[in-house]
């Protein structure tokens, strides 16, 4: 039985993604104009608390964020772990005036590396929420006992209030794969993969630079992130809306209520410096604006999402665009305890996702 405090928060949670949703309804301009106060809002509550704040940027979308805030006045500097992105994408950052930050640094005080991060944690692989899930169970501790129950059963034990079925639980289908670790503990039957997984990628390289460099500048981020493009923030746009003050993250994204098409089309309007990774941006016969070459872009050799492409998939591009460095990937960027080298094809294969030459008909 729900007490009535839990009732009264998913009523409002509910009251607040209905809200959102009508917003996500409005017209361009409105749109427009109402990133436009929430992101004034959020300086001057900024302000009000001591705080400064900063743009963190990545792609097409953050960069039509800077663009789109000193074109209303607001000067914010802004950061990025530059090196992860496409060239085309750091020069823009470069012409933009983007503050480059390096990746996390290791105990020796060198810079951490993708490769030195998936040969030490794991793969970054399906998304990050499942990552993080697998990882715990290849790291079984007694503290992470209840949370391990709890991701091969959907049981949360005592200290969850007993429940069944919840959404701590992996979908068989990745239960199958990679919930070995538990067979004994939990009775079951699953299998152990010949590879670690990890989210820990996303936290050295760019989280924790991020997070280091908002420390020690007093400053909050503005972010370029919207609800329409899906993923695991999707829920927590909505339900916490644009600006959001919570106990652990501040943020604003200003840009939450809209879609690609807006974004475009602000784009286009503020005359944003498109990476050449992402073509040009252009309109169809029916008006639909699209970017003629990539839709989006990530860090390469990011294994988030990649069950859900069709091919050619982004390992395929990589292979199109640089077939050294996709080979290194694919079949040598980790080793074995005998030596024996392999990479992401030995994860894709597990999971299922082609990336042999030979099966890409007419690639
Ligand atoms: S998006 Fe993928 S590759 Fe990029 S930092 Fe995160 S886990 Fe690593």
């Amino acid at each position: 039985m729900k007490s009535v405090i839990e009732r009264m928060q998913e009523e409002n949670t509910a009251e607040n993604i209905e809200l959102f949703r009508q917003y996500m309804l409005l017209p361009y301009e409105a749109k427009k104009n109402h990133a436009e106060v929430r992101a004034r809002e959020f300086v001057n509550d900024c302000a009000r608390e001591g705080l400064n704040y900063h743009v963190s940027v990545g792609g097409l979308d953050s960069i039509t964020l800077l663009l789109f805030l000193r074109s209303i006045g607001i000067d914010a500097p802004a950061i990025s772990v530059s090196g992860l992105e496409d060239i085309s994408i750091q020069r823009v950052h470069k012409q933009l005036g983007v503050e480059r930050l390096q990746p996390a640094k290791r105990e020796d005080g060198r810079p951490w590396g993708k490769a030195q991060i998936i040969q030490e944690f794991g793969f970054p692989v399906l998304s990050k929420e499942i990552a993080s899930k697998i990882e715990l169970l290849q790291n079984p501790s007694e503290k992470n006992a209840t949370v391990r129950h709890a991701i091969i059963t959907g049981e949360t034990g005592e200290y969850g209030g007993f429940r069944t079925g919840t959404r701590m639980q992996l979908a068989q289908k990745w239960l199958e794969l990679f919930g070995g670790y538990e067979n004994e503990n939990e009775g079951v039957n699953y299998k152990i993969p010949p590879f670690k997984v990890s989210s820990k990628c996303c936290y050295y390289l760019k989280e924790k630079p991020a997070d280091d460099w908002a420390k020690a500048h007093n400053s909050v981020p503005f972010l370029g992130l919207m609800a329409s493009e899906g993923g695991r923030r999707q829920k927590s746009l909505m339900m916490h809306g644009c600006n959001y003050w919570g106990k652990t993250t501040i943020r604003s994204c200003p840009f939450a209520i809209f879609d690609r098409q807006d974004l475009l089309r602000l784009a286009l309007e503020l005359d944003v410096p498109v990476p050449e990774i992402y073509g040009e941006i252009v309109r169809d016969p029916d008006g639909t604006l699209r970017t003629t070459k990539a839709q989006r872009t990530g860090c390469s050799m990011c294994g988030f999402g990649i069950h859900l492409e069709k091919r050619p998939h982004r390992f395929d591009r990589l292979r199109e665009s640089n077939p050294k460095e996709w080979e290194y990937w694919m079949l040598h960027c980790c080793k074995d305890a005998d030596g024996t080298e392999y990479g992401w094809g030995r994860v894709l294969d597990y999971i299922g996702v082609e990336w042999r030459q030979e099966m890409l008909d007419g690639f």
